[in-house]
């Protein structure tokens, strides 16, 4: 969806809030491809902030279906977008000395919202991704899910110190 900004972008004082539908359906990156489950409409507060500039505040919830890192189940990961920018009209950009000045979310005077929260859902992405805190994944032997229950398979790695101790203790029971 392209929203047009050429009022906040042009008149001094302007300001307006906008609920922009997201079209966004997947989310895609070098990570993955995550479904989107769940949105809410972007919330954005607009503002004009001198010739060609305005300033942006955005709000919206957004669900991805990812996997949990452990267990590989299928996981919702909810992803809280709150942020704020300035955005600035093509003069303006056109005489940056860089050309990165708002990561291609304009268009002319028009506002990219897909672009704008495809950057954000890039910036916002969790470092894991858990079924749940506890997850116990699943077993390296024989595959099987641990969280539902043991396996009885012997993963048992037996530690050579563990040991010693083990005999020094019982030693100084039979005293
Ligand atoms: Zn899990
Ligand atoms: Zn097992």
């Amino acid at each position: 969806m392209l929203l047009n900004l050429t009022d906040v972008l042009t008149s001094e004082g302007k300001s307006r809030t906008e609920d922009a539908e997201i079209a966004l359906t997947v989310f895609e990156s070098r990570m993955g491809s995550f479904p989107i489950t769940e949105k809410t409409p972007l919330r954005l507060e607009l503002e004009n902030a001198g010739a060609g500039r305005a300033r942006l505040k955005g709000h919206a919830v957004i669900t991805q279906r990812m996997n949990c890192d452990r267990c590989l189940k299928e996981t919702p990961v909810t992803i809280v977008l709150d942020f704020e920018r300035e955005v600035y009209s093509p003069e303006i950009t056109d005489a940056a000395v860089s050309d990165d000045t708002d990561g291609g979310v304009m268009e002319g005077y028009q506002l990219n919202v897909e672009a704008l929260v495809y950057n954000e859902l890039l910036m916002n992405q969790p470092e894991r991704v858990l079924c749940r805190p506890d997850c116990r994944g699943i077993c390296k032997k024989c595959g099987r899910d641990l969280n539902e229950g043991e396996c009885g398979c012997d993963t048992f790695v037996p530690d050579p110190r563990m040991a010693v101790l083990k005999d020094i203790f019982n030693a100084s029971k039979e005293v």
